[in-house]
């Protein structure tokens, strides 16, 4: 009986763990959870569409023609901010791969030193210090890597995100290091077009009643009675959490910091990453330079397929190409991914703060690994 091996060529982002969903080959990335994303686009499209079809055309006649002109370009880029936010990656670490992992965990047990049965052993923490001041790296028991300064691990993504803000449902994605600026643009843009559409909404109001009364007026235009509820109600809303925003980018502070108070209250720190000056925090957080994905979500990987001449059932499912595990990966294929694995992009290089790089197993390290191996079994 002979076998034959087929390989088959499949994308990073189809083996990526966490609970993301792909679209355009791997082109684009979002939460799992998208209704209130799919609400979000509803509400802005509709009340916009109400706007074009019963504001519109009388302004354009009766006060400017550049109002309509200025509402779609103010449309559009809302639109952009907010699909840009939702479709891209806000800035995932990627998971440490088994070698790596068991490493880490080698190291922590050797820090740790023999804590007696019964005992709990000390929280898995790194210091390193940043602008004198010293910042806790906490480890993540998914991931297996201790978190760059400011990454947090999402409970809906289950991924850590780099300079993690928080996971919004509006949006449909995480907002991180990645997509932050996007999504400050598009709550900003929001604001400006909700106060945009509401105030003309008014102005089209008071002009017809003028002419008309107030009653024929909403008999002939019952959209704009629903799009000044719609407005009245995202306004505050929308516009309190660009306030709140603007507020964060001045201090350089994330949504997680503020919620955790790590950087107010007696006993603790001054926040190490501002610059004590709002101009320099924002232009630090809007136009600082843009980070590529460490994910490499397109990048190639190689899946080789044994298939037996006399049962065409493929039998054994190797990976023999860089991946990253999941819990889903046969356990007897994990050491053979890790050992052909390309060390994947250290989310600790964009780190220059990460003064401490937990070790990643290389081939220098075989004797170490196979200590790590044998403890493992
Ligand atoms: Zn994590
Ligand atoms: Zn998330």
């Amino acid at each position: 009986m002979s076998a034959v091996m087929i390989t088959r060529k499949v994308r990073k982002w189809e083996k990526l763990p966490g609970k993301n969903t792909f679209c355009c080959d791997g082109r684009v990335m979002m939460a799992r959870q998208k209704g209130v994303f799919y609400l979000t686009l509803f509400l802005i499209t509709g009340t916009c569409a109400l706007f074009f079809a019963f504001e519109c055309p009388y302004l354009a006649v009766h006060l400017c023609p550049a109002i309509p002109v200025f509402a779609v370009l103010l449309f559009l880029f809302v639109m952009a901010m907010l699909l840009r936010t939702s479709f891209s990656d806000p800035g995932v670490l990627p998971r440490a791969l088994p070698e790596e992992a068991t490493f880490i965990e080698m190291e922590i047990e050797a820090a740790n030193g023999n804590v007696p049965a019964g005992q709990r052993p000390p929280p898995r923490i790194r210091n390193v210090q940043i602008n004198n001041q010293i910042v806790k790296l906490k480890y993540c028991y998914t991931c297996k890597i201790f978190r760059p300064p400011r990454a947090s691990h999402c409970s809906i993504c289950d991924n850590c995100v780099d300079r993690f803000d928080h996971h919004c449902p509006w949006v449909g994605n995480c907002v991180g290091k990645r997509n932050y600026r996007y999504f400050y643009l598009f709550t900003l843009s929001l604001s400006l077009l909700t106060i945009y559409i509401f105030t003309f909404d008014i102005v089209h109001v008071v002009m017809r009643s003028m002419n008309g009364g107030f009653l024929n007026t909403l008999k002939e235009t019952p959209g704009t009675v629903l799009e000044v509820l719609v407005c009245f109600f995202t306004l505050w809303s929308v516009v309190g959490l660009t306030g709140f925003h603007t507020y964060l980018i001045s201090l350089n502070q994330t949504t997680n910091e503020d919620i955790k108070g790590s950087w107010s209250g007696k006993n603790r720190g001054q926040n190490p990453y501002s610059h004590k000056n709002i101009i320099k925090n924002c232009c630090e957080v809007l136009c600082g330079p843009t980070y590529p994905s460490v994910l490499d979500r397109r990048g190639l990987l190689q899946e080789d397929t044994l298939i037996s001449s006399s049962n065409p059932v493929p039998q054994t499912t190797k990976t023999t190409a860089p991946l990253i595990p999941n819990e889903h990966t046969p356990d007897d294929a994990k050491p053979s991914i890790a050992a052909s694995a390309e060390k994947s992009p250290s989310p600790k290089e964009e780190h220059p703060a990460a003064t401490k790089v937990p070790p990643l197993a290389s081939p220098e390290t075989d004797a170490e690994t196979s200590i790590a191996k044998e403890r493992a079994h």
